[in-house]
């Protein structure tokens, strides 16, 4: 087998603390696992707009169409520059250009971590290049116009088969789970044809598969049921911006941003990439916490060991989660949002070191 091609894309503000704790954390899963991989550093973000001139720089694509996967660090684009044609927000570019149509957010709690709930064990699986998002549901354009100074108009996409891939998506991965359990987010009673097209899309995708659990919950009562009792779901599929609220709401369950990751999955390629943003309130004091990102490699890992049958890669994210997993458990080199004191170094080096 071929080393694994990934690409570490830095971001902005707490980017450039977390994501290199990240890849520490992966080579040394990887030199335990014997899993060679090819590290390829790809400018993106303010760096390379300070650098180069450009936040998504023309170099940039050409790049990551060589790669297997990248790890992309927050983006904090509500930074850059105004009205220049090259400090754009390259999230929404990349997520199209390689479809990454499923992004995937776990949220899993750990006793004794400060959190609202010891006991949450699930993910969100939610669409990521059609719905609301005005960005990117639109081919040309912008999703959203003002056709007099006084209303606006935003439009969702929703596609039969933007719907079934990313039921599918969940579905597999709720396979390979304990409870094995999906439960689709919609409101197919007041969107009828949007919600109910995704809703028919996933009773489709249900019915290939018997062993797994299905339910549908409307969005509305699913916020309440998300905090009134959390532990009874297991993966929940959704739609775009439903997905993207009801994500920082399961973070908050399990003990805030800092103990979100996520993973945008495609045909092809995948891009590990932690539900927080940049953060700028906290960069550059050393405080972030670096388990979403590291939790967000240790997806990709398993996600191409799954895509490209590679088993030391499937070893080296599980070394990843137990590693990180014990030192959380230890509760001895914790970022001060779970209650310690350590630096973003002292905990990635406290996870590597347990590797
Ligand atoms: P975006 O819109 O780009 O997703 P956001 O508005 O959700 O960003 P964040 O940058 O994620 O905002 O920050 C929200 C809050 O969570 C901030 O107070 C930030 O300090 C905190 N936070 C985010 N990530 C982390 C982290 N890794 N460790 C500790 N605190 C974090």
């Amino acid at each position: 087998m071929r080393a694994l091609r990934i690409g570490i894309l830095e971001g902005d503000d707490i980017g450039l603390e977390v994501v290199p704790q990240t890849v520490e954390v992966m080579l040394a899963a990887a030199a335990k696992a014997n899993l060679a991989i090819d590290w390829h550093p790809v400018p993106i973000g303010k760096k390379a707009f300070d650098e180069l001139g450009n936040t998504l720089p023309p170099g940039t694509l050409d790049k990551l169409d060589t790669l297997d996967g990248w790890v992309l660090g927050p983006i904090g684009h509500q930074a850059y520059p105004r009205n220049n044609p090259n400090s754009i927000n390259p999230h929404p570019i990349l997520r199209r250009h390689y479809d990454l149509f499923a992004n995937i957010r776990p949220s899993k709690s750990y006793p004794g971590v400060p959190c609202i709930y010891p006991d949450v064990d699930l993910v969100i699986v939610r669409e990521n290049n059609e719905g609301f998002p005005p960005d990117r549901n639109v081919h040309l354009g912008y999703g959203e116009f003002r056709p007099t100074p006084d209303m606006t108009i935003g439009i969702r996409v929703i596609t039969r088969q933007g719907s079934q891939k990313v039921a599918r998506a969940a579905f597999d991965l709720a396979r390979t789970r304990r409870r094995k359990i999906v439960t689709a987010v919609h409101k197919d009673t007041v969107f009828k044809m949007a919600c109910g097209m995704f809703a028919e899309e996933c009773r489709k995708v249900a019915a290939e598969y018997p062993d797994v659990t299905f339910n549908e919950v409307l969005v509305d009562t699913m916020a309440a049921k998300l905090i009134m009792k959390p532990q009874q779901f297991d993966v929940i599929v959704t739609t775009n911006t439903f997905g993207d609220i009801l994500s920082d709401a399961a973070s908050a369950l399990v003990g805030g941003l800092g103990l979100a990751p996520g993973l945008s999955a495609g045909p092809e390629r995948a891009m590990a990439q932690a539900t927080h943003g940049s953060a700028p309130d906290i960069a550059g004091k050393g405080i972030a916490n670096p388990y979403a990102m590291i939790m967000s490699g240790q997806m990709l890992l398993a996600w191409l060991g799954h895509k490209h049958k590679v088993p030391a890669a499937l070893s080296a994210a599980d070394l990843m989660e137990r590693a990180t997993e014990a030192v959380v458990k230890a509760r001895k080199v914790l970022t001060r949002d779970m209650g310690g004191s350590a630096s973003t170094q002292q905990m990635g080096a406290a996870i590597a070191a347990a590797i």
